[in-house]
C-alpha cells in the first residue's frame, strides 16, 4: 500500500527506520528489532541505503590499493523479507551516490517485481573524505533528477526508449527535507525551493531530518506551506543515547540543541543515564507533534530498538 493513502487527517501514524547490518552479520538483528516494535503497529518502515567506501589498503610490497567496499549491503533484500514475514510496508531508500540511471532502473524494476510500492528517493551523502557530491558517471546529481527517473517509469517510460509496451510502475515517492537546512544550501528558503523542485517532480511526501526543537518543524512546516509545498511532512525523531552526541549530531546533521537539552545531558553521570534523557525528551517532543496533528513520527533506530520502544509504548500503546 502506498504510504501517503496510510495518511488520515488528524492521526499521527508510527513509522521507523532501519539500517542493514554490516557485512558479514545476519538478518537476525533487524528481525529482533521489528519484534520488539511491532506491538505498536508500525504503519510501514523505512530501510536506509548505505553507498559505497574507498579504502586504501597496505599491499605487502608497500604500495597502496584503492578498494571499494560496501559495509552494509541488502536494502532491497530486507525490504522484501521484511513484508514477507511481518506483512508491514516498507519504504527501502534509494539513494543517486555510486549508481548510474541504468544501475537505478535495475533496481526500481526488482522493487518492482516484489510488490514493494515505497521508496524514499535521495542523494546520498559524499564519499568519506570528498568535499563536494560527484555523481556516478551516468548517474543524477539531485534527488529531483531521481524522482523525475522513477516519474518516467510510473509513467511507462524507461531509459530504454526502444522498449514496446512497456509496463508502468507505481511506485509512492518520498523525499528528505531540512528543517534547519541542508548543510550545502546557502540558507533555508534556498533549499525549500529545492524541496519544491523534488514535489513538483512528483514527489508525494517529505521526511524531515532529525530535530530536538519542534519549534523548527513548524516553522519547517509553515515556511513549506508558503512555498507552495502542500504535501505530508513526517517528523523524523531521534532519540539522544549518548553525551558524545552533543558535539556529534550538530557537526553530522546540522541541527541545533536545545539550552535545556543540552544541560540535561551534560548533568547526567553516564549514558544510561543520557539515554534516559533521551527517552524522556522524544516522549515530549512527540506528544507535542501528535496533538498537532503530523501525519507520521518516524523514528531514526539507529539499529537500536530498547528506546525506541519505550516511546512507541507511551506514545502509541
Ligand atoms: P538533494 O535534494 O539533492 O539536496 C542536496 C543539496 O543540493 C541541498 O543543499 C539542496 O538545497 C541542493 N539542491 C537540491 N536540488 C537542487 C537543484 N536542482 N539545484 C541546485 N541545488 C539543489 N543518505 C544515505 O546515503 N542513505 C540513506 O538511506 C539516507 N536516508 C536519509 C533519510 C532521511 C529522512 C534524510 C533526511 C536523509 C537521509 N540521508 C541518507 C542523507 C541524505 O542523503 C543527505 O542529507 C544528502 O546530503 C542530501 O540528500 P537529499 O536527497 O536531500 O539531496
Amino acid at each position: 500500500m502506498k504510504i501517503t493513502d496510510k495518511f488520515k487527517p488528524g492521526k499521527t501514524l508510527f513509522a521507523f527506520e532501519l539500517l542493514p547490518p554490516l557485512k558479514g552479520d545476519n538478518i537476525d538483528t533487524i528481525f529482533d528489532t521489528i519484534g520488539q516494535l511491532a506491538p505498536y503497529n508500525p504503519s510501514y518502515i523505512n530501510v536506509t541505503y548505505h553507498r559505497e567506501e574507498v579504502k586504501l589498503i597496505e599491499r605487502p610490497d608497500g604500495l597502496l590499493e584503492r578498494r571499494v567496499v560496501r559495509k552494509r549491503p541488502g536494502t532491497v533484500g530486507i525490504a522484501a523479507a521484511i513484508t514477507a514475514r511481518y506483512g508491514i510496508d516498507v519504504a527501502p531508500h534509494l539513494i543517486c551516490g555510486g549508481f548510474s540511471k541504468f544501475d537505478i532502473e535495475d533496481a526500481l524494476i526488482d522493487l518492482s517485481f516484489l510488490g514493494i510500492d515505497n521508496v524514499l528517493a535521495l542523494r546520498g551523502d559524499n564519499i568519506r573524505g570528498e568535499r563536494t557530491f560527484r555523481p556516478a558517471p551516468g548517474g543524477h546529481l539531485h534527488a529531483c533528477d531521481l524522482v523525475s527517473q522513477i516519474m518516467n517509469m510510473n509513467r511507462g517510460e524507461y531509459l530504454d526508449s526502444e522498449l514496446e509496451h512497456a509496463k508502468p510502475t507505481s511506485f509512492c515517492i518520498g523525499v528528505a527535507g531540512y528543517p534547519e537546512k541542508h548543510a550545502e544550501a546557502p540558507n533555508l528558503a534556498a533549499d525549500i525551493a529545492h524541496l519544491k523542485t523534488k514535489i513538483d517532480a512528483g514527489a508525494s511526501y517529505v521526511v524531515t531530518q532529525m530535530f530536538f526543537d519542534n519549534a523548527k518543524y513548524f516553522a519547517y512546516a509553515d515556511a513549506c506551506r508558503a512555498a507552495g509545498i502542500t504535501v505530508p511532512i513526517v517528523a523524523g525523531l531521534k532519540p539522544f543515547t549518548t553525551k558524545t552526541q552533543l558535539s556529534l549530531l550538530p557537526q553530522t546533521f546540522g541541527v541545533e540543541l536545545p539550552d535545556d537539552l543540552v544541560r540535561a545531558v551534560e548533568n547526567c553521570k553516564d549514558n544510561a543515564a543520557v539515554r534516559e534523557v533521551g527517552i524522556e525528551w522524544a516522549i515530549r517532543q512527540g506528544r507535542e507533534l501528535i496533538a498537532a496533528g503530523v501525519p507520521a513520527l518516524h523514528f531514526y533506530t539507529m539499529g537500536k530498538a530498547d528506546n525506541v520502544e519505550r516511546i512507541a509504548k507511551e506514545l502509541f500503546g
